[in-house]
């Protein structure tokens, strides 16, 4: 997702957290913070070492799984195995994942998050959160939208 301007750094939400803020530590959040592609935890390495060489893999797993129990960053799993990560939106969005490329698709969609509510509440509970994922490949030249 992208980061507006008027929205709280990742940086700044940690030290609202209580979190000590180290160097690495902030490598990381502006890494997670600038990335729009919900990258896993070995390409997340791999931009934040960029940055800062000294920086481990287990120092991005331990800051990742810290910010996650945090509250301030999201993991998502789109069933590769991967677990990947984004900034907490400001607006809850669901994703679309092209099996064929990888991408990920980012929507949101009036009708289904109302549908989602009238089921719950039918079911008889105040939905509180959901996640939605939708797999599929590329349309074929011809193939009806
Ligand atoms: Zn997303």
């Amino acid at each position: 997702m992208t980061t507006s301007e008027n929205q709280v750094s990742l940086e700044e939400l940690c030290v609202t957290k209580g979190m000590r803020m180290t160097d690495q530590r902030r490598v990381i959040a502006r890494v997670i913070e600038t990335s729009t592609d919900h990258p896993d935890v070995e390409e997340l390495y791999r931009r934040a070492v960029a940055e800062d060489p000294r920086i481990s893999i287990s120092t991005v797993y331990r800051t990742v799984k810290l910010f996650e129990d945090a509250g301030i960053i999201a993991r998502l799993d789109f069933r590769d195995g991967r677990a990947r990560y984004e900034t907490v939106p400001d607006e809850h969005h669901d994703h679309l994942i092209d099996l064929k490329s990888g991408k990920v698709i980012e929507f949101r969609n009036e009708e289904i998050e109302a549908l989602q509510e009238t089921i719950a509440r039918k079911l008889g509970y105040r939905l509180v959160d959901h996640r939605l994922e939708l797999y599929g490949v590329p349309l074929k030249p011809g193939e009806t939208e």
